[in-house]
C-alpha cells in the first residue's frame, strides 16, 4: 500500500496533468433531442455528408478533416428543423445565397453552439436573441445554398466564440439524441372554462 501512495506521490510530484475532456467534449447529452423529429437516423446521411468529407476547397481547416464541418442529414423538404438543445438564438443568416443557404446557431450555456443551414421558412417571430427549448421549431428545411445534393439538413456543433469556434464531430451527439415524433407544441394551453352562474329556476322543477 505504501508502495502505491509513494508512486502517487511520486506522479503528483512530477507535475503530470491528465487531458480532462472539456464540457464540450463531453458527448453526448443525455437531453438532447435529433434536429428532426420523425425523420429515420439510420437513413438520413449520405457518405459525402459525414463529418470530415472531402469538400475541394475546404482542406485547410485541421478541425473538420477533408474539409466537411458538420453531418448533412436528409430529409423531405418542409420538415421542421428543431433546436437539440435550450440555448439562445444568436445568429441568423436571413440571405438564401452563400454556401450554406440560410441559417440559424443556437448558443448553449455549455459553451457549444448548435447550427442549422439549408432552411426554408423560418419560424414566424423567429429572432437573435431569444430563448430556445430543446425541441422548440426554429425553421423548415429548404434546399438553400444546396444545388444537387439530396435534400438534407447541414448540422453543425462549434464549441468557441462566433468567428474563433473549433468544429466538434457531432455524429455521436446525434446518434444518442432523443427522436422526437413531432416537434416540442407551444401552443398555450386552453384557459379553464370561466364558471357560469347557474340561474336558478324559480319555477319547480318538472
Ligand atoms: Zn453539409
Amino acid at each position: 500500500m505504501w508502495k502505491h501512495a509513494a508512486l502517487l506521490l511520486a506522479i503528483l510530484a512530477s507535475g503530470l496533468t491528465f487531458d480532462r475532456p472539456t464540457r464540450a467534449d463531453a458527448l453526448p447529452d443525455a437531453d438532447a433531442v435529433f434536429p428532426l423529429p420523425g425523420v429515420e437516423r439510420a437513413s438520413s446521411q449520405f457518405k459525402e455528408g459525414e463529418f470530415g468529407a472531402f469538400r475541394p476547397g475546404r482542406r485547410g481547416r485541421r478541425d473538420c478533416g477533408h474539409g466537411h464541418c458538420g453531418v448533412d442529414l436528409c430529409a423531405p423538404q418542409g420538415s421542421a428543423v428543431v433546436a437539440v438543445k435550450g440555448g439562445r438564438v444568436d445568429q441568423i443568416q436571413h440571405a438564401r445565397g452563400g454556401e450554406g443557404g440560410r441559417w440559424v446557431r443556437v448558443a448553449h450555456d455549455d459553451g457549444t453552439a448548435t447550427w442549422y443551414m439549408h432552411l426554408d421558412a423560418l419560424r414566424e417571430g423567429l429572432r437573435t436573441g431569444m430563448t430556445v427549448q430543446a425541441g422548440e421549431v426554429l425553421a423548415t428545411l429548404g434546399r438553400t445554398g444546396v444545388s444537387s445534393s439530396p435534400t438534407h439538413l447541414h448540422f453543425a456543433l462549434t464549441v468557441g466564440k462566433p468567428g474563433h469556434e473549433r468544429h466538434l464531430d457531432p455524429t455521436r451527439f446525434l446518434a444518442s439524441a432523443a427522436l422526437l415524433a413531432a416537434p416540442l407544441d407551444l401552443t398555450p394551453a386552453p384557459a379553464p372554462p370561466t364558471p357560469t352562474r347557474t340561474l336558478r329556476s324559480s319555477l319547480p322543477e318538472l
